[in-house]
């Protein structure tokens, strides 16, 4: 056994739980790395909230699997990562930890959900961290620090341990400085888990070779469209032009389902929300709630008081949805756009080897900035289609525009996480 001090500064609020010595096994292709885990993934022993004050003191007894795999591969787990409550959001703002700010200029959100892994990793706290991605909260902090995001293809990495915010369209990824760290962090994590029903028999193993020489990069127009700050268009697109020179062929195409995305991201996530945050009633987890009164009254009291308010707007958004006589006007609906988003990615891959465009449409936001839920929203509009389709995206540093990191996204086909990052490695 080997012995971690964790003593660095967290000046951004990247952490909600320190671990302060660590204690990891000295063999292993991770050993004695700091690695920092998103706190809405189960550690054993060590508190975990979701960013939400309902889970405050709330410490499971047991290990998400991808947890196991760390402690298995000798990694140093230091701490728990500061994210937006429940994973809803796109800045780490709507924390009841306080936010979280961007390394790269402390003005700035670190991007989200998984801001805190994000700046722990941009902020040198830590070697590595584990994000979750359900519309974007891997690439998009990745995108807004200057650092590497994966979302691996749909049941590559266990969900065993994850708490759930929307479990047909997440998936637990790793982040790090470089894409030679992040291929080493998902080597460890990937695989099947007969614990999780849709995990599959996929493990990675894998060096990163930088190659794209004959790739077809495919570049859907709807990637560059409006509300793409023209400035983050442009830096993507002279790096796209970079894959040019080294011997790839781009392919202008289009991708017309992105219309209809990131609606039918909202309404499926909000749906699945709904019902997965059902099992917050205070009898359980976290804080108690006073239940020498009728069951209703304690259980909305305590949900109203531990809950905030992004998480409770979009707990009502789904409970509408899904109630009787409006199934097929929204969810309905919402699900025969997911499966356009999947036809569209599957005509798609069968010209081109990767879809490229940018990660975010503008560079990291002001704190405070997104005060409107809906402008948020709309921010996730090129990290969505990955997700409904089930498909690996990786976001890569690929410039700056006014000192502000901009991403890179890079697209593949199910199972083709060793393609988009031989192809990030490329551009690295
Ligand atoms: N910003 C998106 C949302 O709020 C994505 C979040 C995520 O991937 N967890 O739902």
């Amino acid at each position: 056994m080997g012995i971690v001090t964790f003593d660095a500064e967290d000046r951004w609020n990247a952490f909600v739980t320190v671990c302060r010595n660590v204690e990891h096994q000295d063999d292993g292709p991770l050993a004695g790395v700091r690695i920092a885990v998103k706190d809405n993934i189960s550690t054993a022993g060590t508190q975990t909230t979701c960013g939400s004050a309902i889970l405050k003191g709330y410490v499971p007894p047991y290990d998400a699997h991808v947890v196991t795999l760390l402690r298995e591969a000798g990694a140093a787990i230091v701490g728990k990562t500061n994210m937006d409550e429940f994973g809803m959001g796109t800045t780490t703002e709507s924390s009841a930890y306080g936010p979280t700010t961007n390394p790269v200029d402390m003005s700035r959100v670190p991007g989200g959900s998984s801001g805190g892994s994000a700046a722990a990793i941009a902020g040198g706290l830590v070697d590595m961290a584990l994000g979750t991605d359900t519309g974007g909260s891997i690439r998009c902090p990745a995108a807004f620090c200057g650092i590497v995001g994966l979302k691996p293809t749909y049941g590559r990495t266990s969900r065993y341990g994850l708490i759930a915010y929307a479990n047909s369209l997440e998936g637990v990824g790793p982040m790090g400085r470089t894409v030679r760290d992040v291929s080493r962090l998902f080597s460890a994590i990937a695989g099947h888990d007969p614990r999780d029903a849709t995990s599959l028999d996929r493990p990675y193993d894998h060096t990163p070779t930088p190659e794209v020489k004959g790739l077809r990069i495919g570049v859907p127009a709807e990637f560059f469209g409006k509300g793409v700050d023209p400035a983050v268009a442009a830096q993507v697109r002279a790096a796209i032009e970079r894959f040019t020179e080294l011997g790839a062929e781009v392919v202008e195409c289009t991708m017309p389902s992105m219309q209809y995305a990131l609606a039918a991201y909202y309404v499926t996530c909000t749906c699945e929300a709904s019902s997965n945050l059902a099992r917050f009633d205070g009898v359980r987890y976290g804080p108690g709630a006073d239940t020498i009164r009728s069951w209703h009254d304690a259980y909305q009291d305590h949900r109203k008081e531990h809950f905030g308010a992004e998480v409770r707007r979009r707990i009502m958004l789904g409970a509408f949805a899904l109630s009787a006589g409006y199934y097929g006007k929204y969810y309905g609906k919402a699900q025969a756009a997911r499966k356009n988003v999947r036809e569209d990615f599957a005509r798609l891959f069968a010209d081109v080897d990767i879809v490229a465009g940018p990660t975010m449409p503008t560079t990291a936001f002001r704190l405070g900035e997104k005060s409107d839920p809906l402008s948020m929203y709309l921010a996730d509009i090129l990290t969505v289609p990955a997700n409904l389709a089930g498909v690996p995206a990786i976001s890569v540093p690929c410039g700056t525009v006014d000192n502000l990191p901009v991403g890179l996204q890079l697209i593949g086909p199910h199972f083709g996480e060793e393609r988009i990052i031989d192809a990030a490695a490329a551009f690295e």
